[in-house]
């Protein structure tokens, strides 16, 4: 039997232009220290849409109240008609609850594709910078470079075993750096700047793909545009801001 989204999903849907559908989890597993797997099967290739892009998951607060929360496909599996999303668990909030107590056979309202940034088909060299939240995005986005191309990754993290890796082409140059947070609050720039200055920027085109914390953000893109990169080489997305939960629709305050 196939199950009808929520009313509320299929319209919102409708006005997104994506398509709304009743997922459910084949499995939630523990990848690192603060990065959970989970695994969704239903019209997966459709709702995946391609790289850059997330899905929106309707979800209970704990008022009871309906709320959406977003996250990037980490991948996307056509023979087994699944997605993954990688979901950062060092926080408390509706998103996280749901990925830590999801079980086998659970169903949940997806609505995807979502999100407008994706590869920059023109550019020599990627240069992807974030927080956590955003590997799974990073991941995907560095699996669609066509070969030959360059992929950098500056990544901050709190815990070593959180450095997860991926397979890439053997013709694509990867470089990554993982930087300890060392305890500093996760709105300070500090860290992943330091990442950036210690890294000596290719020649020719490049693109920079900056998503994670709001405030954090802004910092960074300064910092890439005094290194040469022109406002149409950087795309910026805010996953999450500091101190506030994500509005219902998904999306971190921007005032
Ligand atoms: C387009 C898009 C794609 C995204 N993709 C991913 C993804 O692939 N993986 C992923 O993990 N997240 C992703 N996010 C971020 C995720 O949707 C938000 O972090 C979301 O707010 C988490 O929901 P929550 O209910 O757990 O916490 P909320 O209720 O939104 O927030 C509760 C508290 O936790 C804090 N908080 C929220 N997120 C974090 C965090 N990452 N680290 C530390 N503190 C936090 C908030 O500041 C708030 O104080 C994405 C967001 C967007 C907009």
């Amino acid at each position: 039997m196939t199950l009808a989204p929520d009313s509320s999903s299929l319209e919102l849907a409708e006005r997104l232009g994506a398509h709304a559908r009743v997922m459910s989890v084949t499995s939630s597993i523990a990848l690192s220290s603060c990065v959970r797997e989970v695994r969704l099967r239903g019209d997966a290739v459709q709702v995946a849409g391609v790289a850059g892009n997330d899905v929106m998951i309707r979800l209970t607060d704990d008022r009871g109240r309906a709320v959406r929360r977003r996250y990037s496909v980490r991948d996307v599996d056509a023979d087994r008609d699944e997605l993954t999303l990688w979901i950062t668990t060092d926080h408390d909030g509706p998103g996280v609850r749901w990925a830590r107590d999801a079980q086998t056979g659970d169903t949940v309202d997806v609505i995807g594709p979502r999100g407008k940034i994706v590869l920059d088909p023109l550019a020599d060299w990627h240069l992807f910078v974030g927080d956590l939240s955003a590997l799974g995005a990073f991941y995907r986005l560095a699996q669609s470079i066509e070969v030959p191309g360059r992929a950098i990754f500056i990544v901050e993290t709190d815990h070593a075993d959180d450095a997860l890796t991926a397979p890439f082409d053997e013709a694509l140059g990867v470089t990554g750096i993982f930087v300890d947070r060392q305890g500093r609050a996760n709105d300070d720039p500090t860290g992943l700047l330091k990442g950036l200055a210690a890294f000596a920027l290719p020649p020719d085109e490049g693109h920079a793909y900056l998503f994670g914390e709001f405030h954090v953000l802004k910092v960074l893109a300064d910092a890439v545009r005094d290194r040469g990169l022109s406002d149409e080489m950087i795309s910026l997305k805010s996953f999450w801001r500091r101190g506030h939960a994500n509005a219902d629709h998904g999306e971190p305050r921007k005032d």
